[in-house]
């Protein structure tokens, strides 16, 4: 039967109804609002509106944020603050009458990337996500890595350089804090005010130096912002090759805004990989793009939400 996937993000809730096959038979968006009850009405209001219509068994919400399973709420998210504590499961299988689960928003993904995307093929990926910041999630021989609590697979949370910049997290040298969009136009902005006299330091002169101009200029040619975006593929190809030790994965899927810059980024991924991970991981390991694009959120976590499938158990 079908499911409905929800996508809590910061700024929009995106919810669809999801075949198992994983076509989407319907779907809708609204605004994020910003304080506790309004926020819980409006994704009540996306539930309601999406599953008119349709029969469906189960809701899955991917939300961004430190996920505790057992209690299927979320403890800490900073984009998100007035989601923290709300018991989730309660409140909306109260209001919408519909088994709902929750899962942190890149574990939802990750697990509509391995159903219908870049590792529908194989049973161990990894998808790592690069946006504003970096998130991931691990599916190994078929399962969803969550840990003891439903707070595993912080792939963008794991320390690579321990004197680094200063993560959102509060630690220091954390892959987000290294091979984010944010540390992109950090570096851009570094390279504007050493370099005046170069495009991006031209661009500066102007206004604020975003991570999208960084792609569009090293796709233009530009030797500073190429040598941006080869240095951010560098610390995650380090944080990468870590993984590919740990979970000997086939593919890792890298998705996000930041991913748009493809072999700019993932050619320093691949090579840093090679250098850094052992024989015979990483001459099995694939470094893809996702396929799904922003898709993935609400596919995946309609998958999560259509019951134990010996897959994925719930908590
Ligand atoms: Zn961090």
């Amino acid at each position: 039967m079908n499911a409905i996937g929800v996508d809590v993000g910061g700024t929009k809730i995106a919810a669809g109804v999801v075949t198992p096959e994983g076509e989407v038979l319907k779907k809708v968006r609204r605004p994020t609002a910003h304080s506790p009850e309004h926020l819980l009405e409006g994704i009540v209001g996306a539930i309601e509106e999406v599953r008119d219509g349709f029969e469906v068994e189960g809701v899955c919400l991917g939300v961004p944020g430190t996920v505790l399973s057992a209690e299927n709420k979320v403890i800490f998210s900073p984009n998100l603050h007035s989601i923290e504590d709300i018991p989730l499961k309660d409140e909306l299988g109260k209001r919408t009458g519909l088994h709902v689960t929750v899962e942190n928003d890149a574990n939802a993904a990750a697990w509509g990337e391995f159903k219908f995307g870049a590792g529908s093929e194989v049973g161990h990926l990894i998808f790592i996500t690069l946006g504003t910041g970096v998130g991931g999630g691990v599916i190994t021989n078929g399962v969803l890595l969550r840990g003891a609590q439903g707070a595993g697979g912080e792939l963008g949370h794991v320390t690579i350089q321990a004197t680094g910049p200063r993560c959102n997290c509060g630690n220091h040298g954390c892959l987000e804090a290294l091979a984010s969009g944010t540390a992109i136009q950090r570096r851009a902005r570094e390279v504007a005010s050493e370099q005046p006299g170069s495009a991006l330091g031209k661009l500066a002169a102007d206004r604020k130096v975003l991570g999208e101009d960084v792609s569009e200029l090293a796709w233009q040619g530009d030797e500073a912002a190429v040598s941006i975006l080869e240095e951010t593929g560098r610390w995650l190809g380090v944080g990468l090759a870590g993984f590919v030790n740990v979970f000997n994965p086939e593919i890792i899927a890298v998705g996000g805004g930041v991913a748009e810059a493809g072999d700019l980024i993932l050619a320093s991924v691949r090579r840093e990989i090679y250098l850094r991970s052992r024989s015979p991981g990483r001459d099995l390991v694939q470094i893809r793009e996702a396929t799904l694009g922003a898709a993935s959120g609400v596919l995946g976590a309609a998958a999560l939400a259509r019951g134990p499938s010996g897959e994925y158990v719930f908590g």
